[in-house]
């Protein structure tokens, strides 16, 4: 990414992607006082920018700051982006930081500062894996309690052990790993949340201490529309035996099934095969309509 061509916005302006730097004293990078977002553009529309950018806003106020662009600047700056990088169908990584003015833990007068990059990001997992259902292996950290970190937020520093988690589930082979929560009830992937199929319905973690996705908030309207039952409960870990079907959804990796969590096995069934038709058909309204 520090090849990244063309342009970032970057508090206001569109900047060259290698002149979009940052102070090595940002309070963002030392404290991890930052948020993010990410979005997918298919065919040259950005799918519910609208509550990504709420999401964006509303992270920051967790954190306590504001950031000061409204929501209009940053939609439009997203839009224009895309189109001054030459992009259609992209990823969409929107940032706010505080800044470099302060060094210490308070940073309370410190600048927010706001970027967005676009590029290029076909797949999230490996094309030739997707389709076969990937790889879970089961996380050693657990999602934290909500008193204890701000876990309704996009914010950076929860990411800490989402890398953790994903760089061992990948020093063993998997492609990602299931992270349970603080009571030890099944949680969501690294960066994705997950759903089980079970004798025709879908069941879904509540999400009390992650993020409530917007993939995973448009599947469950998706199976609806279809009929199916979808069941938001506490799932322990053991019950994973007895389920049929796995998938992840999230932004960047979309409906993406699972074969395998730890000693679990999961089929790649009709459910999950309708519902990333489902979720492409909606995203790509022009593929649908072409079909
Ligand atoms: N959980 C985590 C930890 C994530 O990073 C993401 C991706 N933003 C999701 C869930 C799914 O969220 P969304 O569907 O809004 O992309």
């Amino acid at each position: 990414f520090d090849q990244l061509d063309g342009e970032i916005w970057f508090n206001g302006e569109f900047v060259a992607a290698k002149d979009a730097k940052v102070h090595v004293l940002t309070h963002g990078l030392h404290y991890a006082s930052a948020v993010f977002e990410g979005e997918r553009a298919y065919g040259g529309r950005i799918f519910k920018l609208d509550e990504h950018t709420r999401r964006l806003h509303d992270s920051a106020k967790i954190l306590g700051f504001t950031i000061p662009y409204s929501p209009e600047t940053i939609e439009e700056a997203c839009n224009t982006l895309l189109s001054r990088q030459g992009l259609t169908d992209a990823y969409v990584r929107p940032i706010a930081w505080r800044g470099s003015e302060m060094m210490g833990v308070s940073a309370q007068n410190n600048s927010i500062n706001c970027a967005i990059a676009i590029w290029d990001w076909p797949s999230y997992f490996k094309p030739e894996e997707r389709l076969k259902g990937i790889r879970l292996d089961l996380a050693e950290y657990r999602r934290p309690d909500p008193k204890t970190a701000p876990s309704k937020s996009k914010a950076s520093g929860l990411y800490m052990i989402c890398t953790l988690s994903k760089h061992a589930a990948e020093d063993k082979g998997y492609a990602d790993a299931l992270m349970l929560d603080w009571r030890g009830q099944v949680a969501e992937a690294t960066g994705a949340n997950v759903f089980f199929v079970k004798d025709g319905a879908l069941h879904t973690p509540t999400p009390d201490c992650f993020l409530d996705g917007i993939t995973r908030r448009t599947v469950i309207a998706l199976a609806r529309r279809r009929g199916i039952e979808v069941i938001e409960r506490v799932i322990m870990p053991e019950e994973m035996d007895g389920f049929e079907q796995c998938f992840l959804t999230g932004t960047a990796a979309e409906v993406t099934p699972v074969s395998e969590i730890g000693p679990y096995r999961f089929n790649v069934g009709e459910i999950t095969s309708q519902l990333m038709n489902d979720y492409m058909s909606t995203v790509q309204p022009e593929r649908a309509a072409a079909e």
